[in-house]
């Protein structure tokens, strides 16, 4: 069986996990988180979200957040969600490198998390995307609900291509898959994934899983067989999904590293780093939070 040599990390727990807390988190210590997964590693992060703060009052301060971290090293790229034209020129005011769009596959999770539907969403990236190449930023997007929806059920390959083509459309050729309520399966994201690489080379996929069911671990290693290099993960595993009543929290970035490194499979970042941040994301929500290495102390890396 083939492995890649390296993976590509991208950290969502403070934009994915942080908007599922009710108890507001000081923009102070999402500034410290940034630095210390900076720190660790981490070359790709999700920072915050430009969507409106009535939405998610939690991520209100996202402007707070990219003014206040300062120069970031090079090579580290921070990203942020943007909603609509106005999360977008947000965005552009704040100069972040890059932003990323999400259409549902599922029309109800569409209503239910944008109150658009699938349609006027994908209408809405093809006036928010040029204006983000127009300021020199870069956009990616997200298919939610690409593997399941709990209110629509199964979601076929055909819901993901329009989302897709949608996303083609708008120029946009960074695309992940996300596993947004833990309902994929491995088989079926090997034959997901296989079958749109083969029918859109000209995308560079992604992969997103929450890990409500617990096969979050099993299907990015079939994921990684497909041939994506590209995995999305939250420290500690902190997150949810506001649409969703009792989603969980996306693979622990700690779990998942573990897993990599333990299999010769490098990437950017230091396992202790992620458990420092872990343990600070405790000490201010006040739990503990999924991840399992990152409470194993010393025994954590012994392979990294
Ligand atoms: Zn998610």
């Amino acid at each position: 069986m083939q492995w890649p040599d390296y993976v590509k990390i991208r950290e969502v727990g403070l934009r994915d996990g942080l908007q599922s807390e009710d108890r507001f988190v000081s923009s102070e210590v999402k500034i410290k988180l940034l630095r210390a997964l900076i720190r660790a590693g981490v070359s790709a992060i999700e920072a915050t979200s430009f969507v409106h703060p009535r939405a998610i009052p939690q991520l209100s301060d996202a402007e707070v957040i990219l003014d206040g971290i300062g120069d970031i090293p090079n090579g580290v790229v921070l990203s942020a969600l943007v909603g609509n034209v106005m999360g977008m020129q947000r965005a552009l005011n704040t100069g972040v490198r890059e932003v990323m769009v999400v259409v549902s596959a599922s029309e109800a999770h569409n209503r239910a998390n944008v109150k658009m539907s699938v349609s006027q969403s994908l209408q809405a990236l093809k006036e928010i995307s040029p204006l983000a190449s127009g300021g020199g930023t870069g956009v990616r997007g997200a298919v939610a609900t690409a593997f399941g929806c709990p209110d629509q059920g199964k979601i076929d390959r055909g819901q993901v291509s329009v989302v897709v083509e949608g996303m083609l459309e708008a120029g946009i050729k960074e695309i992940t898959l996300a596993d947004t309520a833990g309902l994929g399966h491995p088989r079926q994201v090997y034959t997901l994934v296989k079958e749109l690489a083969a029918g859109y080379p000209e995308v560079t996929w992604a992969l997103h899983f929450h890990d409500t069911r617990g096969l979050g671990l099993a299907n990015i290693i079939t994921g990684i067989q497909a041939g994506v290099t590209i995995l999305e993960s939250s420290v500690g595993g902190i997150g949810g999904c506001p649409a969703i009543p009792g989603a969980t929290g996306n693979v622990p970035t700690e779990d998942l590293i573990f897993m990599l490194h333990s299999m010769g499979i490098k990437t950017s970042i230091d396992l202790e780093g992620i458990a420092r941040c872990t343990r600070l994301l405790e000490e201010t929500l006040g739990r503990s939070l999924p991840a399992r290495v990152s409470h194993l102390g010393c025994k954590a890396s012994y392979t990294s």
